[in-house]
C-alpha cells in the first residue's frame, strides 16, 4: 500500500471526497491528494536508495501492520495456550475474512462481476475490512490499476519488479503516487457502503480485526487472550499473506491456457491459498466473469459462495462469458503453443527457396554419382543417407537419377508419413516443369493466389499427408468413384 494510504490508512482525510463533481480524472490516483506532496520536489522513490537514505524508502507504517504485529503475535503466541474453539473460530473467520477480499473487495467492487445485497454489502465491507488491506476503494483502485497496466510500471504490483516486490515489496517499500496507473472509480465513489467503509476505515479495521474476533472468543468460551492473539492478530497475518498470493504467485507459478503475453497463471496451489483466485490466467483475461475456476473439479469457494448467495437472493446478476469466446481463447494459444513448436523443427528448405534444376542437370549429377533422387518435381540428395534406408541400399540406388515419384508412393513400396518429412529435410531443388513447379506456374498464368495454410510466423503449415512428395491414391473401388 502506497505511502498515501497506509494498510490502516489515513482514508478519512482524503481530499478527494470534498470535490463536489468526481470526474473519472479526478477519482484516479491524484498525487496531489498527498497534503505532504510537493511536485516540485522529487520524491523519495526517484532518488537512489544508498545508506544514508534508505530508511526514507521504507514506508514504516506498513512495516509494522504487516511485518510489525504479525511478529509481535507469534511472540505472544508462545505464551498463550491454543484451545479448540478458539482456533475453529480462526479458521472460520479466516475464512469470512477472506472472503470479504476475494467476494467483496476483488468480484464485487473492483471488478463488478455480480450485484450485491444491501445486507451481503455490509457484510463483506465489514469482513472485508477486518483483513487489514486497506479500504475497498483504495484496494479496487489499485487493483484496476493492476489490470490495466498489467506488467508495466503503471502496475503498483507488478511481478516484472520481483516476486517478493509484488507480494510485499510494494507495500513495504514507498511508491510514487504519480506512477500507479489511472483508473476510474466513479462508480465506487457513488456506492454509499464504499464509501462509508473508506470514511471510517480506522474504526473499521479495529472492529473487525481485532475487537469482533476477541469479543467472539471472549464471550463464547472465555478465551478473550487467546481469541485476540490467534483470531485477530495471526489470523490477520494468514488471511494478509494468502491475498497477497493473489498478487506475486499468480503471477509467477503455473500455466497460460489463454494468453502468454502477460504474467498471469493458473495454478491449484495459488487457488488452495486464495480461496480460489489462483486461476489468474483466465481471470486477466475475463475480469468480469464472476469465476475464476470453470471447471467443476477445480477450488473456487468464493464462486461456490457467490454461487449459493444468488440462490439465496443475496446476488443477482452473475456475470459469466460464454463457453465460445472462452474455447476460442484457449485454442488460440493453443495454437500458438503448437506454432512454437512446429518452428522449432526442421520442415527442410522451404520450396521457394530451393533452386530450379534442368531436367538433365539432375541426371548429370546424379550420374556423377551424387545421390540425387527426384519425387514429386523436387530433387533430394540421400547421398548420406543410402546406407540407413529401412528397404536397403539396393532399392534406393534404383531411384537415383529417375523420377521415383511412383515408386516411392507405392509403385515400389507406400512410403509412411514419416518417410515423407524425412524426405523433406533432404531436398536440394526442384526440376523444372516438375510437379511443384508446374502448379505455381499455372497458378500465376491464371492470376491466382497459392492460398497455403500458414502458421503465425507465415511459415507454411504442412500437415500429415500433404507433403509435395505424396501423390494422392488413384480412386479404387467403385462406391468411392
Ligand atoms: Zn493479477
Ligand atoms: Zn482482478
Amino acid at each position: 500500500m502506497p505511502s498515501h494510504q497506509p494498510v490502516a490508512g489515513m482514508a478519512a482525510k482524503d481530499p478527494e471526497y470534498m470535490d463536489p463533481q468526481p470526474s473519472a480524472a479526478a477519482s484516479a490516483s491524484e498525487p496531489n491528494r498527498n497534503k505532504s506532496y510537493d511536485p516540485k520536489k522529487p520524491h523519495i522513490t526517484e532518488t537512489p536508495i544508498t545508506r544514508a537514505n534508505w530508511y526514507k524508502h521504507v514506508n514504516w507504517l506498513n512495516v509494522f501492520f504487516i511485518i510489525g504485529i504479525p511478529m509481535l503475535g507469534c511472540v505472544a503466541a508462545c505464551w498463550t495456550p491454543l484451545r479448540w474453539q478458539t482456533a475453529v473460530w480462526a479458521v472460520i473467520y479466516y475464512f469470512w475474512t477472506g472472503l470479504g477480499i476475494t467476494a467483496g473487495y476483488h468480484r464485487l467492487w473492483a471488478h463488478k462481476s455480480y450485484n450485491a445485497s444491501l445486507p451481503l454489502k455490509i457484510f463483506l465491507a465489514g469482513v472485508g475490512g477486518g483483513a487489514v488491506e486497506g479500504s475497498i476503494r483504495w484496494w479496487s483502485r489499485d487493483h484496476r490499476a493492476h489490470h490495466r497496466y498489467t506488467d508495466t510500471t503503471k502496475d503498483p504490483y507488478s511481478v516484472r519488479k520481483g516476486l517478493m516486490y509484488s507480494h510485499l515489496g510494494w507495500m513495504v517499500m514507498k511508491q510514487n503516487p504519480k506512477r500507479i496507473g489511472r483508473t476510474d472509480i466513479t462508480d465506487l465513489n457513488e456506492d454509499p457502503v464504499v464509501v462509508w467503509q473508506h470514511r471510517n476505515y480506522i474504526k473499521v479495521v479495529f472492529f473487525m480485526g481485532l475487537i469482533f474476533p476477541t469479543l467472539v472468543a471472549g464471550l463464547g468460551w472465555g478465551d478473550w487472550f487467546g481469541g485476540y492473539i490467534y483470531a485477530g492478530i495471526l489470523r490477520i497475518f494468514f488471511v494478509q499473506q494468502a491475498t497477497f498470493c493473489v498478487n506475486s504467485l499468480a503471477h509467477w507459478l503455473g500455466d497460460q491456457p489463454f494468453d502468454d503475453r502477460n504474467s498471469p497463471r493458473d495454478h491449484v496451489i495459488t487457488a488452495l491459498v486464495t480461496l480460489g483466485e489462483g486461476y489468474h490466467n483466465f481471470h486477466h483475461e475475463f475480469p468480469s466473469d464472476y469465476r475464476n475456476a470453470i471447471e467443476w473439479h477445480q477450488y473456487d469457494p468464493t464462486k461456490w459462495c457467490i454461487w449459493v448467495w444468488s440462490k439465496l437472493g443475496l446476488a443477482s446478476d452473475l456475470k459469466q462469458f460464454r463457453s465460445n469466446e472462452i474455447e476460442k481463447g484457449r485454442v488460440q494459444q493453443l495454437q500458438k503453443k503448437l506454432d512454437q513448436k512446429r518452428a522449432g523443427l526442421d520442415w527442410g528448405v522451404p520450396l521457394d527457396q530451393l533452386p530450379v534444376i534442368e531436367w538433365d542437370d539432375y541426371v548429370e549429377q546424379a550420374k556423377n554419382g551424387r545421390g540425387l533422387i527426384a519425387v514429386a518435381g523436387v530433387v533430394h540428395d540421400v547421398t548420406d543417407f543410402i546406407n540407413e534406408h529401412p528397404g536397403g541400399k539396393a532399392l534406393i540406388k534404383s531411384g537415383l537419377g529417375k523420377d521415383a515419384t511412383s515408386m516411392f508412393n507405392g509403385g515400389v513400396y507406400l512410403h509412411s508419413n514419416a518417410a515423407h518429412n524425412l524426405l523433406s529435410t533432404l531436398r536440394v531443388g526442384v526440376i523444372r516443369g516438375g510437379m511443384e513447379v508446374e502448379i505455381w506456374k499455372r497458378a500465376q498464368r491464371e492470376n491466382k493466389d497459392i492460398n497455403f495454410v500458414k502458421d503465425d510466423a507465415g511459415n507454411r503449415i504442412i500437415r500429415a499427408g500433404q507433403q509435395v512428395t505424396k501423390v494422392e491414391q488413384p480412386i479404387v473401388t467403385a462406391t468411392a468413384a
